[in-house]
């Protein structure tokens, strides 16, 4: 675990997708977003590393159902019996009721043809718990606010730490070795509705901005988040 600032983390040496960590003040821990299924264990193993059992773990938050969130929520869950939390407009994708929607292939250009997939069922967790826009999640990291951001999915959420200015922006954009971007187009089931939730987020001011894909940015970096609005997710 890698600490990002105080009682918040990020775990390192995952294959795809961020995964943070918030301390609590009850004394336990909340996860957000589970990467792929392979992370699971290597989560367990920083957890242990960092002097805290999986059963520390209280919450896990989802931002969306895709994937490279969801891939090891089957086995953290079961590692930590811990709620797990996400918009109520994604909770059929999380348990595995229904396939997350994607863009159809023929809605795409070149190269992000290249990248299209076919919506299919994943293995489901049951959600404790549903979150709308403008919920606080009070016990989380001194009250995380909940901010629905479609687009990239339907149900998709960041989420906010107003007092220590900390976002969390899933995948509404990502940070590349080449700066921010908006995400993929072949996983974006509506582009605009996704740059319009970016402006939305881009506004708050965060000092500190954490996305599902790529390193964080601080300070005065977090500036650079607005001008991702225009650009797309390839390089030119
Ligand atoms: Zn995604």
């Amino acid at each position: 675990m890698q600490k990002l600032t105080d009682g918040f983390f990020t775990f390192t040496g995952l294959m795809v997708g961020r995964v943070y960590c918030t301390e609590d003040a009850d004394g336990g821990l909340t996860i957000i977003d589970a990467s792929i299924a392979s992370a699971a264990p290597k989560i367990e193993r920083q957890l242990h590393k960092a002097g805290r059992a999986p059963t520390d773990v209280k919450r896990i938050i989802v931002t969306h159902a895709h994937p490279d969130h969801i891939g090891g929520l089957p086995a953290l869950h079961k590692l930590t019996g811990a709620q797990v939390i996400c918009s109520h407009i994604e909770r059929d994708y999380v348990e595995g009721k229904a396939a997350i929607p994607l863009p159809p292939k023929s809605s795409l250009r070149f190269p992000d043809t290249l990248m299209a997939a076919t919506p299919r069922l994943q293995t489901g967790t049951l959600v404790s718990r549903v979150v709308a826009d403008g919920d606080v999640l009070e016990d989380v990291f001194g009250g995380l606010e909940v901010l629905h951001t479609p687009g990239h999915s339907p149900g998709h959420i960041s989420l906010w730490q107003p007092q220590r200015r900390i976002l969390i922006t899933g995948d509404v954009a990502m940070h590349m070795p080449w700066g921010v971007r908006l995400p993929f187009a072949a996983f974006t089931l509506e582009m605009d509705e996704d740059r319009r939730s970016l402006t939305r987020i881009a506004g708050l001011g965060a000092e500190l901005v954490c996305f599902g894909h790529g390193r964080p940015l601080r300070s005065k970096d977090a500036a650079k988040l607005p001008d991702a609005a225009r650009k797309r997710g390839l390089p030119a």
